[in-house]
């Protein structure tokens, strides 16, 4: 399905709110792109080089990474999917102020900022806390499971790639806890600036059905 139609997207919420699977659907059923912040950055930490240590160092401690390794990497995405008109979902960016103003850099007019639509996932906290210590996922193709809610169909080994799968060191229940409080103190100050800009969509714990009623049939 053609794509070039349908607005970008950012999913704005806290770790934990179901970005990340809402982009897995998003992408098979209306052949979005999803650019992660996340999963390019854990690749890029798993690679063996001075930069990749640091990276690794600073998720796994639960921190937000530089700014302007985020904006290297936000840009060439951006970039590419521009060029080939290819619709994308922004997941895990932005996360402060000064990345948001980068976001607005690349919209700038206001027909520009009218082809991209904010989600805000307003999920609760302690259930996003619960999600985040049952949540697996796989190191290669980043797809994400839920021990309880939806385990693998081979204990732990990915449906997709047959890897192993894992636990990622930012989900522990200390580190969970003290994300959400860094996205609380960082990241959330910046929806007020969001409702001005953009177009904005604000869900509580939505299902599938109601964001794409939301997005695709207005
Ligand atoms: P989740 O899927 O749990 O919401 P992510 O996979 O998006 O978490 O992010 C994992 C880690 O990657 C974060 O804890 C942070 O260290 C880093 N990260 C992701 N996006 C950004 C960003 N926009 N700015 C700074 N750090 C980021």
């Amino acid at each position: 399905m053609m794509t070039k139609n349908f607005p970008n997207l950012v999913l704005f919420g806290s770790p934990g709110a179901g970005k990340g699977t809402l982009c897995e659907k998003l992408e098979e059923k209306y052949n979005y792109r999803t650019i992660s912040t996340g999963n390019t950055l854990r690749t890029i930490a798993n690679q063996n080089t001075f930069l990749s240590n640091e990276i690794k160092a600073i998720m796994a401690n639960g921190y937000l990474i530089p700014d302007e390794i985020i904006f290297a990497i936000i840009k060439e995405k951006i970039e590419e999917c521009t060029h080939y008109k290819q619709a994308y979902i922004l997941d895990g960016f932005p996360q402060n102020l000064r990345q948001y103003e980068f976001l607005k850099s690349f919209f700038l007019t206001e027909q520009e900022r009218n082809k991209i639509t904010f989600v805000h996932l307003n999920t609760d906290y302690e259930k996003a806390i619960d999600r985040m210590s049952t949540r697996l996922s796989c190191p290669y193709c980043h797809k994400i499971y839920n021990e309880r809610t939806s385990p693998p169909t081979i204990h732990n080994l990915c449906d997709v790639c047959n890897s192993i799968l894992e636990r990622r060191t930012t989900d522990s229940r200390d580190k969970a806890i003290l994300r959400l409080e860094i996205f609380k103190k960082t990241t959330l100050p910046i929806l007020k600036y969001i409702k001005k800009d953009f177009p904005l969509i604000s869900l509580v714990d939505p299902t599938t059905h109601i964001i794409e009623d939301l997005i695709f049939r207005r």
